[in-house]
């Protein structure tokens, strides 16, 4: 299995090498060759397998560097009922029959990110120490991927992570999470300033290559293909919960920001998986609702993107998308080089009235959006009507699921982060807190740690060099 780029200009590459390189080098994504095909036979033989079993045998398709004792190895390790509180890692509950919630925030930092990322921590980690090399990691956080991402790579051998936060922006909650980290291996940073504050300065050292090169900098953002295989698993997983046979189609729910999420279900569609419809839930940053109903993609500026009571969907331009483009265009890369020459520059793209937008509207994908009062009402009635807690993006998922629920095909909603992270809305919407895993009662109480500084691109380079 090959990598190529959505852009159509970088030779193609193996597994390990586009997992540690982020953007490919003409600014596109990494994307297989092809997308491997499930017999109906294998797909029989994967119904009542365990997850790692079943993790194994889909990520192993996408990957043939490594060697088969060694990526088992990578999935069992991560992939445990110690770091998924749970030995299904996700568990299904079902609501009422045919409406279901697929459980993935059972991982440390009680969010759906915890299940891609603490397979790229393992994966990291061998792959590092396999080429002899080291890996600095420097990213920009509001909250749910920072916490994720440490929690994934502290105590890893050849990794060091420096993770910017706005100062005093984030929850008491995410803010304890990180913090309370004691590995000297995770830097926090915070910053004396705003979420764009900290992207910026991530941007500015990105397109020092100079720097980036020296001090081996690398990110672990959302558009890293070692997350998406790992984040394809659970649609299977899902899949097979939900239903009794493998004639049975189902559709998911996604809350989506990134599109990293339903892009990798439109992976597993592509792989075969009976999949009816993907319906992409936004919050109020519609951007991708937009596109969905118009044609038109119209990427935000920071001044249009509003911070809302589900604010890890909270986005100007969702960077997965290009992929799912990009398949749609049947992978033509001029195609994307055009288009993308208005997203890069913060122009919207109209494909209304092309054959490709004809193709998009009657494809796999349909969308809807939701808002903090409908977000609360979901989460109100949700818990009235069935006593379950949702977290406010699960709601937001639920809202638009349950509205364009086909009858006799089960709907899965994908469950996107834990209640507990979110105590303001779930107060709001039940009158009550949500309770907490065991373990997590006195995060807010343990000591923490991190420096504070301003947001000056320079200090920061500095402070990194000299801790490396
Ligand atoms: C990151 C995140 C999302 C959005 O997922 P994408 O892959 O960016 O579409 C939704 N909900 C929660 C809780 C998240 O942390």
């Amino acid at each position: 299995m090959r990598y190529i780029s959505t852009r159509g200009n970088m030779l193609p590459k193996a597994f390990s090498e586009v997992v540690l390189s982020g953007l490919s080098s003409d600014g596109g994504l990494a994307i297989p060759e092809s997308y491997p095909k499930i017999s109906k036979s294998e797909l029989e033989e994967w119904r009542n397998l365990n997850y790692p079993d079943l993790a194994f045998k889909i990520i192993s398709k996408f990957v043939d560097d490594i060697p088969v004792t060694d990526l088992r190895g990578i999935i069992d390790q991560t992939y445990t009922s110690e770091a998924f509180h749970n030995d299904e890692i996700t568990p299904l509950k079902t609501l009422e029959p045919g409406i279901h919630i697929l459980g993935l925030s059972n991982g440390p930092t009680l969010a759906f990110k915890d299940i891609a990322m603490q397979f790229l921590g393992n994966l990291f980690e061998y792959v590092l120490a396999r080429s002899g090399k080291e890996l600095n990691i420097l990213g920009a956080t509001s909250g749910d991927t920072g916490s994720s991402a440490e929690y994934a790579m502290k105590g890893k051998d050849g990794i060091r992570i420096f993770m910017l936060s706005p100062h005093g922006k984030m929850t008491a909650f995410q803010t304890a999470q990180m913090f309370s980290l004691q590995d000297p291996n995770i830097f926090n940073i915070s910053i004396r300033g705003v979420f764009d504050d900290c992207q910026d300065i991530v941007k500015v050292v990105s397109n020092d290559s100079e720097f980036k090169e020296k001090n081996h900098i690398g990110t672990v953002n959302s558009i890293n293909w070692a997350r998406i295989v790992a984040q394809v698993v659970y649609y299977f997983k899902g899949y097979f919960a939900a239903t009794s046979s493998n004639n049975q189609e189902v559709s998911f729910a996604v809350p989506s920001g990134n599109f990293g999420n339903i892009c990798a279900g439109h992976v597993a569609f592509m792989m075969g998986l009976p999949i009816k419809k993907l319906i992409l839930a936004t919050n109020e940053n519609d951007v991708l609702h937009e596109f969905f109903s118009t044609g038109c993609y119209r990427p935000r500026s920071a001044e249009e993107t509003s911070h809302t009571s589900s604010p890890s969907m909270d986005i100007s331009k969702a960077s997965n998308f290009e992929r799912f483009i990009f398949d749609m265009t049947s992978r033509d890369a001029e195609k994307i080089r055009k288009l993308w020459k208005e997203v890069d520059n913060n122009r919207p793209f109209d494909i209304s009235g092309t054959l490709l937008w004809e193709k998009i509207r009657k494809s796999h994908i349909i969308s809807g959006t939701s808002n903090h009062k409908t977000r609360i009402e979901t989460i109100r009635e949700i818990h009235r009507k069935y006593g379950v807690l949702v977290d406010p993006h699960t709601a937001d998922g639920l809202k638009v699921g349950l509205n364009y629920r086909e009858k006799d095909i089960p709907l899965i909603c994908l469950e996107t982060a834990l209640p507990a992270k979110f105590s303001e809305s779930i107060v709001e919407a039940i009158g009550a807190e949500p309770s907490r895993p065991d373990g997590y009662d006195n995060l807010e109480g343990l000591p923490q740690h991190f420096v504070e500084m301003d947001a000056d691109a320079a200090e920061i380079k500095d402070f990194i060099s000299s801790n490396i």
